[in-house]
């Protein structure tokens, strides 16, 4: 009895937490994009259409839905952890810095390949409509739509966490960033307004980073743009959508005409205070 007590607790320890960081980014991010700055950003929004109400509070309910399921897969590991079953590690020493920093670039590497399979696997017509569909129900993504997925999606995009913890040798601050650097990469892919600068997509090595764009042409298009980090295996296995240059290039445009507007606005503003006074 007294065990049920406790890992209920323990249950609703990181559902709290995952809960907290859920509204509280996904929240700001809508507050500042959607209804704070949203006539200053308004030539960085990526598609015309406004995702309708509905659609937000579908969003909401299922990201809710999978932190219950992620909260609960979360528990025996954090119990192993608590018991030191797993490879986790708290001291920098022996491994030293350059084994801390370097374990986390490959395994940001690693989830990026991890993902981009699964996410090709999911596409798949016989797995779409049983595990991934949920995620597409969002045509035009906002940041509530980041844990959207069915139950079975939430389960088998996260698994790639524990097997992390139980077989690589990571700091426990180094498997922090790597959740919290995925976490912020799948909040900025539902932006739905465009920040990375898109000029970009023309360099040498940040054209094999994502934009925004990539990602809600992913929901708006369908079946192409799998990337989770990296522009690596989209670009390599040919899966990039055809117009994603020319779509970069249309946001490239409408961000610059947008600034020209601002700033003859500001003139005008300007300008007519001087008269006034
Ligand atoms: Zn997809
Ligand atoms: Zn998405």
């Amino acid at each position: 009895m007294f065990k049920l007590f406790f890992y209920t607790g323990l249950y609703l320890q990181v559902l709290v937490v995952f809960l907290l960081t859920y509204f509280l980014t996904a929240g700001a991010a809508y507050w500042l994009l959607y209804i704070n700055k949203k006539e200053r950003l308004r030539g960085r929004k990526i598609q015309d259409r406004e995702a309708k109400k509905q659609a937000i509070y579908r969003e909401i309910k299922c990201s809710v839905i999978s932190m219950l399921v992620l909260a609960l897969f979360s528990l025996p590991v954090v119990i192993c952890y608590q018991n030191g079953y797993t490879v986790l590690y708290s001291t920098i020493m022996p491994r030293g810095w350059i084994y801390f920093f370097g374990s986390i670039v490959i395994c940001i590497l690693i989830n990026d390949t991890y993902f981009y399979w699964l996410h090709r696997f999911m596409h798949l017509k016989a797995v779409f409509p049983l595990v991934h569909k949920t995620h597409h129900l969002s045509k035009t993504p906002t940041p509530w739509a980041i844990y959207s997925f069915s139950p079975v999606e939430t389960f088998i995009d996260f698994a790639i966490f524990p097997l992390l913890i139980f077989f690589v040798p990571l700091h426990i601050v180094a498997i922090g960033i790597v959740i919290g650097y995925n976490h912020f990469m799948n909040l900025g892919g539902h932006f739905g307004f465009e920040f990375v600068p898109v000029k970009w997509h023309r360099h040498w090595l940040f054209r094999y980073g994502l934009s925004v764009t990539h990602h809600d042409m992913h929901h708006s298009k369908v079946n192409c743009n799998y990337g989770l980090y990296f522009n690596i295996w989209d670009r390599l296995m040919r899966t990039n959508h055809r117009d994603y240059e020319a779509t970069l290039q249309k946001m490239e445009d409408k961000i610059k005409n947008q600034k020209i507007h601002a700033y003859a606005n500001d003139q005008r503003k300007n300008s007519c205070s001087e008269i006034h006074q």
